[in-house]
C-alpha cells in the first residue's frame, strides 16, 4: 500500500535528530514552554522573515487566538474562501463573529479577489454585520493572491489574516508564506507541510502589541508579570515542549530537502498527468509547499470509481474537499444559495487528491499516473 503522506519514512530518516531533541526534553522536564519553545520561536519567525511567532496548541486556535488579538467577535462580519478547511470559518464563528463566504478561482481554488469584493460591497450595503476581517487561506500550499487582496483589504479598511496551516513553507516571488497577513497562522497538524507527532500551531506577526496580546491570550489573559493577574479573559493554548524537539529536528531538512523533493513530485505527476486530467496550476513566481497534489476529474467520468480503481491498486486518494462551507450544515442557518458559487461546485463535484510527500517514490509516481490514465 502507497501512504497519502508516508510520516514513517520520515521519521526513518531523521530518527537520530528526532529522539534525541525529544529525550532532551524528558531529561530537562519542563514540558511546557521553556527553551526549546523560545527557540522553535526565533527560527520560525526568522525563516518566515517575521519579527515575531508566538507558538501555539493547533492551527485553529492560531486562527481563534489571531482574531481575538484583533478583537473580531459578535456584530462583526470576515470574509472567508468557500472552499477550504472548516477551520477556517469555524475559529471566527465561535468568538461570535459572522463568516461571509467567497468563491475561488476556477484554476488556483484560492479566494477569489473579484468575488470578494462583490461580498465585501454586499455586506457592506445590507449594514448588517460590521466588516472587519478578510481570511485568506494559501490552500493545497499556494499562496493566496495577496497583490490584490492587499489592495482590495486597504481599500475597505479591513484586517487580512492569512491562514497558512496548509501554505508553511511556500512563497511569492521570495516573500515567504505566513508573511502576509497583519497576522499568519499556521499548523503544525501530522499531515500537514511541516508536521509534528499530535497537534501543534503557530501565529506570526510584525506588530510587537499583537505578539504580547496574542502570549497573554494564549495564557488565560495573564499579564508578563504576574501570571495570576488576568487581564482579560484568554485560552488555555500552548505547544507542548516535546513538540518543539520534534519541529526543531524537521525544520531544516524541510527547507534544504522536503519541499524541492516535493516540488520535484508534483512536476512528475503533472508531466505524467496533465493529458487526461486537470492538473493543478501555480500561478507565476508562486512556490507551493504542496500540502495536496489534487486534480480535477471531468464531469463524464465517475470520480467514485476512479477511487476505487486506484484503492484496488494499492493507492489511497481523498475527496478534499466534499462540499462548500456554504453546504454545511453547521451554516444552514445563512441560508447561503449555491448560484453565488459556481466554482466552488464546480471544484467540489471533481476534486481527488492523490498521494504526495518528499519521500513518495518516482516509480510510484508513475505507477500511480499509470492506474490513473488507462482507460
Ligand atoms: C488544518 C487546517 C486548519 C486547522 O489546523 P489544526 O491544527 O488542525 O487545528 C486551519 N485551516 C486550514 C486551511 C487547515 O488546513
Amino acid at each position: 500500500m502507497i501512504q497519502f503522506r508516508d510520516l514513517k519514512k520520515q521519521y526513518i530518516c531523521l530518527k537520530d535528530d528526532i529522539d534525541k531533541n525529544i529525550s532532551e526534553v524528558l531529561e530537562d522536564s519542563s514540558f511546557i514552554l521553556g527553551k526549546k519553545i523560545d527557540e522553535l520561536e526565533t527560527k520560525l519567525s526568522s525563516v518566515v522573515n517575521r519579527k515575531y511567532c508566538v507558538t501555539c496548541a493547533n492551527g485553529t486556535d492560531a486562527l481563534q487566538l489571531a482574531m481575538m488579538a484583533l478583537g473580531i467577535g459578535q456584530g462583526d462580519a470576515f470574509f472567508v474562501p468557500d472552499f477550504t478547511f472548516f477551520a477556517s470559518a469555524g475559529a471566527g464563528s465561535i468568538l461570535g463573529a459572522t463568516p461571509v463566504f467567497v468563491d475561488i478561482e476556477a484554476d488556483t481554488f484560492n479566494i477569489s479577489p473579484e468575488h470578494l469584493e462583490v461580498q465585501i460591497k454586499n455586506t457592506l450595503s445590507e449594514g448588517k454585520y460590521n466588516p472587519k476581517a478578510i481570511i485568506a487561506v494559501d490552500l493545497f500550499g499556494q499562496p493566496a493572491d495577496y497583490d490584490d487582496i492587499l489592495s482590495i483589504a486597504n481599500k475597505y479598511n479591513l484586517y487580512v489574516i492569512e491562514d497558512g496551516a496548509q501554505g508553511f513553507g511556500g512563497n511569492i516571488r521570495g516573500k515567504m508564506a505566513c508573511s502576509f497577513g497583519v497576522i499568519s497562522t499556521t499548523s503544525f497538524f501530522p499531515a500537514k507541510p511541516l508536521g509534528c507527532y499530535g497537534d501543534g500551531g503557530a501565529i506570526f506577526t510584525d506588530d510587537y502589541e499583537i505578539n504580547l496580546k496574542l502570549r497573554s491570550l494564549r495564557s488565560q489573559g495573564k499579564s508578563i508579570i504576574d501570571k495570576y493577574d488576568n487581564l482579560e479573559i484568554g485560552i488555555n493554548s500552548r505547544l507542548d515542549t516535546i513538540q518543539a524537539g520534534v519541529l526543531l529536528a524537521k525544520l531544516d531538512h524541510f527547507f534544504s530537502f522536503e519541499l524541492d523533493e516535493l516540488n520535484r513530485n508534483a512536476q512528475l505527476y503533472t508531466q505524467l498527468l496533465k493529458d487526461c486530467f486537470k492538473t493543478p496550476s501555480i500561478k507565476e513566481g508562486y512556490f507551493s509547499s504542496w500540502a495536496q497534489y489534487t486534480i480535477l476529474i471531468d464531469e463524464s467520468l465517475d470520480r467514485d470509481a476512479i477511487k476505487n480503481k486506484l484503492l484496488n491498486n494499492g493507492i489511497p486518494s481523498m475527496v478534499y474537499y466534499p462540499r462548500g462551507l456554504h453546504q454545511q450544515k453547521a451554516y444552514e442557518r445563512l441560508n447561503y444559495s449555491d448560484n453565488n458559487f459556481p466554482n466552488t461546485l464546480n471544484v467540489v463535484n471533481r476534486c481527488l487528491s492523490l498521494p504526495i510527500h518528499p519521500y513518495l517514490e518516482e516509480n510510484e509516481i508513475r505507477y500511480i499516473s499509470n492506474i490513473l490514465c488507462c482507460k
